[in-house]
């Protein structure tokens, strides 16, 4: 490292509201720093800065493949897979290696450190898939920290290999199946509008077979929602042991499909309290998983979690670098220059203007600002409250606190 460098000149321009990656490498230039010598100084710094300035990350999320052969109503990531789209959509082996470095180069070394494989759907990558989980053990078992691997998929091109991959890996796998056929069928069609329903739990029994316990990720359409409790008790008679249940954001919803969503959320709660199904969870009903009560602004999006997409930029989780396929929204940084775009990490994880922004709205006291990237499909602003979001969140988690804590 050349002594002459211009440090303050690259830490103004890094801790500027958009950092210029061009000015910064004509500071460096103009000492005699170029190239890939340049960039490896910049993520230097830039990793120096954020251990700095930051609580250590503890996930990575991958967007192995931006590509999907699904048609979903309700897909978040539509934006992304559009395939007129010209960038990259499928992460190179150079990347893959670059995200996981990122990662580890800014856990502490003493927390659970995790990795989840998303798409479009990660299985379409799968030769990626397995590097990164390769790559990911590797630095594990040099560190010696407690980990997880997380995949969520369409499933429906998990084969035998990949079923024996996943689980010899313990990868837990979370499967997207809405309900029964009736309900997973409305909304998640192949390219062709057929439902695949039938073939996705033929794949799911397949993975049980060698992993027993079988997580899926129901989004809950509003035209579903008075069937969330049935379409809960279906999946479980099929196998499936826990629960991540999501309404579909970005889509109406009536006072009538919220009134209904809420009543079958309480029937669940109640069912969960006095049944207490044997191999059964539900992970909002889950003790770490309800909020404290009064605000607690943000969530672990950018503070303890970054995602990463195929073209190799960095995004505060699968959600946020989702929300546009042109540009990406509230972009931290990329796997090349490491998490340059400082301020917007400060923005994010230190939630300031949201704070300010709830605050203005007047609803600080009791609201902890929800998520950034439903906030932005209703505002277009990542920290501009979402003010629906914000009456059925408060009616949600009364509802969740009461179920974990009754009385
Ligand atoms: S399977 Fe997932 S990624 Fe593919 S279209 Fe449906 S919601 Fe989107
Ligand atoms: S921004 Fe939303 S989707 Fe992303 S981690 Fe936060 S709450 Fe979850």
């Amino acid at each position: 490292m050349k002594d002459m460098t211009p440090a303050g000149d690259l830490a103004t321009i890094l801790l500027s509201q958009e950092p210029s990656l061009d000015a910064a490498r004509e500071v460096l230039r103009e000492s005699g720093i170029e190239g890939e010598e340049a960039t490896d100084f910049i993520y230097d710094t830039v990793c120096q800065i954020n251990r700095d300035s930051f609580f250590p990350l503890h996930k990575v999320e991958l967007l192995l493949a931006e590509g999907c052969d699904m048609a979903c109503s309700y897909c978040f990531e539509s934006a992304i897979l559009d395939p007129g789209l010209k960038r990259r959509r499928v992460m190179k082996d150079e990347i893959i290696e670059r995200a996981i470095g990122l990662l580890f180069d800014h856990v502490s070394g003493e927390e659970e450190v995790g990795m989840t494989l998303f798409g479009g759907e990660p299985t379409l990558n799968f030769s990626g898939l397995r590097l990164a989980v390769d790559l990911f053990e590797v630095e594990v078992a040099k560190r010696g920290v407690s980990s997880f691997i997380n995949m969520t998929t369409n499933g429906l091109h998990l084969t035998q290999e990949m079923v024996e991959y996943l689980a010899d890996h313990r990868v837990r796998v979370l499967f997207s199946i809405d309900g029964d056929r009736e309900t997973h069928d409305r909304y998640r069609k192949d390219k062709k509008l057929q439902g695949t329903y039938d073939k996705v739990i033929a794949n799911m029994k397949m993975m049980k077979r060698r992993q027993p316990w079988i997580g899926a990720k129901i989004t809950v359409m509003p035209s579903e929602a008075a069937r969330l409790f049935e379409n809960v008790q279906a999946l479980v008679a099929e196998g499936v042991n826990q629960f991540v249940i999501g309404a579909a954001s970005g889509v109406e919803w009536s006072e009538a499909e919220n009134a209904a969503y809420l009543e079958e959320w309480q029937r669940l709660g109640q069912w969960m309290r006095e049944a207490q199904p044997k191999g059964v969870r539900i992970s909002d009903f889950e003790e770490e998983e309800v909020k404290p009560e009064g605000p607690q602004f943000g969530c672990g999006a950018a503070r303890g979690t970054i995602a990463v997409n195929a073209a190799g930029e960095v995004a505060g989780c699968s959600k946020i670098i989702s929300l546009d396929g042109q540009k990406t929204i509230g972009k931290l940084g990329d796997v090349w220059h490491g998490l340059y775009c400082i301020r917007e990490r400060a923005d994010m994880a230190g939630c300031g203007r949201l704070k300010a922004n709830c605050e203005a709205a007047g609803i600080a006291e009791t609201y902890h600002g929800g998520c950034f990237a439903t906030n932005y499909e209703a505002t277009g602003d990542l920290y501009q409250p979402n003010l629906e979001d914000f009456s059925m969140a408060q009616r949600r988690e009364g509802v969740t606190r009461e179920v974990v804590s009754p009385g």
